[in-house]
């Protein structure tokens, strides 16, 4: 007699934080940690930091690219985030979801908005500073970024942390104010849902 074996279908994580918040530390921490994670790596047109690597941290595209993929719907959201564009490839989620293998997905607040009508079952996770003054105070420590841009991602801040609290759908929230407490945290949080 054939048996089919139907296997559950994987866990979609996606954490949202405003820039600086520590996001890409607490991340990285997670996926190095946890086995079994995939990470959606998203596509933009922003251009690559120092050591970031084309297909591992974003698919680095142009704008036209960008637009004849959004066209063609191969995008489970999108949005122009900080002045560039930034989605999800749906193909991808989808096929690690039906493996069984959860996904991290790393996308701001009003994409994730966007997400819940396509993937409804996501887990939205709010990363947040301790205070916009802390924020402020890591966006200038990393370096990676100019002052107007620095501004600019500080004044969106506000804007994030409202619509996440109101309209945005976060399950769960994470304050990375200390970074170890912060990492604990997340690893505690990540195996509960994964495991659920
Ligand atoms: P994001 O990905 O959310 O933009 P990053 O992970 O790049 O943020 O972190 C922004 C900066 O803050 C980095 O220089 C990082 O080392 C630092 N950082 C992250 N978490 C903490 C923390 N808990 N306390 C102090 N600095 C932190
Ligand atoms: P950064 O340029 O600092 O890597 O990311 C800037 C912002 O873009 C972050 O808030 C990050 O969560 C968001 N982001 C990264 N990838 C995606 C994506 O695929 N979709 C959306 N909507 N936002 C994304």
């Amino acid at each position: 007699m054939m048996t089919t074996m139907i296997k559950n279908r994987g866990k979609i994580l996606v954490f949202s934080a405003p820039s600086g918040a520590g996001k890409t530390t607490l991340l990285s921490y997670l996926l190095e940690t946890v086995p079994g994670l995939v990470y959606s790596v998203s596509a933009t047109t922003r251009k690559p930091r120092q050591g970031e690597v084309n297909g591992k941290h974003y698919f680095f595209l142009s704008e036209e690219e960008f637009r004849q993929r959004a066209a063609n719907d191969e995008f489970a959201e999108w949005e122009l985030v900080h002045g560039n564009y930034y989605g999800t490839p749906r193909l991808f989620v989808e096929s690690v979801v039906s493996r069984g293998a959860s996904i991290v997905m790393d996308i701001d607040v009003f994409g994730k908005k966007k997400l819940d009508c396509v993937f409804p079952e996501a887990v939205g996770i709010l990363i947040t500073p301790p205070s916009i003054e802390e924020l402020e105070k890591r966006l200038r420590l990393r370096k990676t970024d100019d002052e107007s841009t620095i501004l600019v991602r500080l004044e969106n801040a506000r804007t994030e942390m409202e619509f996440a609290a109101g309209e945005g759908k976060y399950e769960y929230t994470i304050v990375n104010d200390d970074l170890e407490r912060a990492k604990e945290k997340i690893s505690k949080l990540t195996r509960t849902i994964i495991n659920g």
